[in-house]
């Protein structure tokens, strides 16, 4: 007896953020989707800058369409890479697309503009925030900030190479001795340790520094040195394993400590955070300036307000003769990977969501109610309700 499945349809629109490369599904993530009795549509041209032309969806078995209006209006589903808050003032142009009862899933930074998530609850249309799912071991292969942090890590010394006066490797010619960069890696998380990894290959001597003296080990066994500082950590991490925000005094007495090691180095790599915070204030102007001439800070935190007071989002600042580079979506700059992964993330994150070709959310479990920001025309993550003003559960 033949059991009757349902399917379910996701659309794929193309990216509208600026300078935005990726794709949220690649050709290759299909086939597990169509496994599970879910049909994908896709925007004409949507992957085209990540390396993958609409021959290659077609073949796939994705449904091409011309029309970004009929994606929205034919999906049960919209997956995106940016969306809603973090494609603040283009993406706002969807939202009269999406229909009452849709789902969208994507990085929708909820609270860079939480005005925009009661939009999306008046339409009554239901939005995972990727950005919000929880660090835990079975979420994992669906965390996108790990997977882009990773490369963002990897081309953050990409640029930094590039744009140095100087070479990373010790070399010993007959035109004389060439003495390795010297780089120092400023916040040990996914980004850090790639930097660090990356920095390593290319020969470079490696320092690096995190609030969190957890982190040491891992440093230690990539080869890098491990830069501790004669100060009281306390307590300085989540029991979740993240940076705790600290006092103004403890960032003042850290970069005092910092400062004769950034003046030290060739190149200062800062990718310090903590969650749902402004970025910490490690490298004053002052530090900065000190540096030896010719050499480049790349500022990571940059959209989260730098970790470099001179950085600039999305500029190079040069002060001194030094470079200060304020990188903004950096992942995005490697496209094809960077949809790879992406696309592995979000179709995990989808498929255990769906049952027999049907949405079942199970509201109870924490990777669903961790992400989950507008349900049943509400705003229902309690954070953002708290933000808004709202009471702290919907009435
Ligand atoms: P993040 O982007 O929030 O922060 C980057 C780094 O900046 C962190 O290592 C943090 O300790 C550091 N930092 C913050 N304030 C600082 C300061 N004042 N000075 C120096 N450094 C500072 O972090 P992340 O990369 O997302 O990862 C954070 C942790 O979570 C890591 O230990 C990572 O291994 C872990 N993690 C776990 C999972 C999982 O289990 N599923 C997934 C991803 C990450």
């Amino acid at each position: 007896m033949s059991v009757d499945v349902k399917t379910l349809t996701v659309g794929v629109p193309r990216e509208t953020y600026p300078g935005e490369r990726r794709v949220a599904l690649i050709p290759a993530a299909v086939a597990a989707l169509r496994k599970a009795h879910v049909n994908v549509l896709i925007e004409s041209g949507a992957g085209i800058e990540s390396g993958f032309a609409d021959a290659d969806y077609s073949a796939s078995g994705v449904k091409v369409l011309a029309s970004r209006g009929e994606i929205f209006s034919t999906a049960d589903v919209i997956l995106q890479v940016r969306a809603a808050g973090a494609n603040r003032n283009i993406g706002q142009a969807d939202f009269a697309l999406l229909r009452s009862g849709q789902v969208l899933i994507g990085l929708c930074d909820p609270f860079a503009e939480p005005s925009l998530m009661s939009q999306l609850a008046e339409r009554n249309v239901s939005c995972f925030a990727l950005e919000l799912l929880p660090r835990i071991t079975r979420a994992q292969s669906m965390d996108v900030l790990s997977s882009q942090a990773s490369l963002a890590g990897y081309k953050a010394v990409l640029l930094a190479a590039n744009e140095l006066p100087r070479l990373f490797p010790m070399m010993m010619t007959a035109a004389g001795t060439i003495a390795p960069a010297k780089v120092f890696i400023m916040g040990v998380g996914v980004a850090g340790l790639q930097a660090i990894a990356t920095a390593k290959r290319l020969g470079a001597v490696v320092k690096a520094y995190d609030i969190r003296p957890a982190v040491k080990d891992e440093v230690l066994s990539l080869g890098a040195k491990f830069v501790e500082l004669d100060m009281k950590a306390g307590d300085t991490a989540t029991a979740g394993g993240y940076a705790k925000a600290m006092d103004e005094e403890f960032y003042r007495r850290q970069r005092e400590l910092l400062s004769q090691v950034v003046a030290e180095s060739d190149i200062v790599i800062t990718t310090a955070a903590v969650p749902g915070k402004k970025a910490p204030m490690l490298v004053t102007a002052d530090m900065a300036r000190k540096m030896p001439k010719g050499s480049i800070l790349i500022d990571l935190a940059a959209e989260q307000g730098g970790n470099c007071e001179l950085t600039r989002p999305n500029e190079t600042v040069v002060e001194a003769g030094v470079r200060i580079i304020g990188c903004v979506n950096i992942s995005s700059t490697v496209p094809g990977h960077a949809s790879q992964l992406y696309a592995r993330n979000i179709s995990t994150f989808l498929l255990s969501l769906v049952k027999e070709g049907q949405l079942a959310l199970n509201l109870n479990d924490e990777v669903v109610s961790n992400t989950l920001v507008t349900h049943g025309g509400h705003v229902v993550h309690p954070k953002l309700r708290e933000t808004l003003g709202m009471s702290a559960v919907v009435s």
